[in-house]
């Protein structure tokens, strides 16, 4: 298939960047940072990088930089280890069940959160999804599924369809999610591959189906990936984005604003901001502070009408998942509720904490 082959030629090595960028030297600090944490960039996505610009936020989100290397923070930041009931399976809050379908991507974000096992070999991702099937049709509590990764639609079509057939014929299922994103990194995973979109199509009819996807600059809307979004709302799919805020990259309340609305105006309902987790390799790359983050997310609320700003801007941390409120009346100090909490009597509930200017995460 067309998009295949667009995978296998993705640039994954250091010779491979070179040849792109002038400003790339293989050395062994380039190497060390490729063996620790892959690369993998399709044409499409680098194709949309300023190559004169070495501050290019398309670049930051694809070629890897020295700061990986940074040992600050940890690897598994929302306890993701603490709440896997089967292998690839977790089960934090009681509504959601959360599959690790692979370990690939189409591209492997700088940012991920998931740093810890995209693009190397994991023991993390599912394996017996009879178990899994079992396990969700037995708690009746379970009312969706989010199928992730990984990248989601990395899997092959017909492990798509298997999953769609079995998750489908659960009735206390309301609808299944799909976390993907190759409508921004590599749309013709959907563009060119019919076979996928008209098995999205057939059981949107049975259940209803959502992507999740994730674009995080204006330039990454281009005439492919709105095809792509097209094509998806087409066959009845639902698409939300959930956006991470990033230094360097859309911490500007024009980028952010321009992103929304660029996305309403594409059928795509912004549905998360969230800040950027303290994982290694990441946090002190990609990490705003908090009382900025929220200065810069209400000033592109305010560029923004219904529908651009019914998204949370949120952190998913051990607890659970804790919207950022607003400012409360002291100096430095926020409220925050929890949106989703794993410990029941936490739901709902309203705190505040003083954060200093640099603070980046709430535990
Ligand atoms: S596509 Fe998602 S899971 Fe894969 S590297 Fe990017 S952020 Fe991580």
């Amino acid at each position: 298939m067309a998009w295949l082959e667009e995978l296998n030629n993705n640039v994954t090595t250091a010779a491979g960047l070179a040849e792109i960028f002038s400003d790339i030297v293989i050395d062994k600090k380039i190497e060390d940072v490729l063996e620790k944490y892959p690369i993998s960039i399709p044409r499409y996505y680098l194709s949309l990088i300023n190559r004169d610009d070495p501050n290019d936020p398309i670049r930051k989100m694809c070629v890897p930089s020295f700061g990986e290397m940074d040992i600050g923070g940890s690897f598994d930041t929302s306890g993701e280890n603490d709440n896997t009931v089967i292998t690839g399976m977790q089960h934090k809050y009681s509504q959601t069940a959360l599959i690790l379908s692979t370990y690939c991507c189409a591209m492997y974000c700088r940012h991920c959160f998931r740093k810890r096992m995209v693009g190397a070999a994991s023991n993390e991702v599912a394996i017996d999804f009879d178990k899994i099937f079992e396990y969700i049709k037995e708690y009746n509590e379970i009312t969706n599924v989010l199928v992730s990764g990984g990248d989601a639609f990395l899997i092959n079509n017909a492990v798509i369809e298997n999953y769609l057939s079995a998750l489908s014929s659960i009735d206390h299922l309301d609808y299944i999610r799909f976390g993907t994103r190759t409508p921004v990194v590599l749309p013709q995973r959907i563009t060119e591959d019919t076979e996928l979109v008209e098995i999205l199509s057939r059981y949107n009819e049975k259940k209803q189906i959502y992507i999740v996807t994730q674009f995080n600059h204006p330039n990454e809307i281009t005439d492919q990936s709105k095809e792509a979004v097209r094509l998806l709302r087409k066959a009845g799919i639902v698409i939300k984005n959930q956006t991470v805020l990033l230094k360097g990259i859309n911490d500007k309340p024009e980028t952010l604003g321009t992103l929304f609305r660029e996305l309403t105006k594409i059928g795509v309902i912004p549905y998360y901001v969230f800040q950027c987790r303290p994982v290694s390799g990441v946090k002190n790359q990609f990490q705003v502070p908090i009382r900025d983050g929220y200065e810069i997310i209400e000033q592109a609320k305010n560029m923004q009408n219904g529908n651009g700003k019914c998204f949370r801007y949120a952190m998913s941390n051990k607890r659970g998942k804790v919207e950022i409120i607003g400012k409360g009346l002291n100096e430095g100090e926020m409220i925050f509720k929890f949106h989703q909490a794993k410990d029941k009597e936490n739901r709902g509930k309203i705190f505040t904490k003083v954060l200093s200017k640099n603070e980046c995460w709430v535990d």
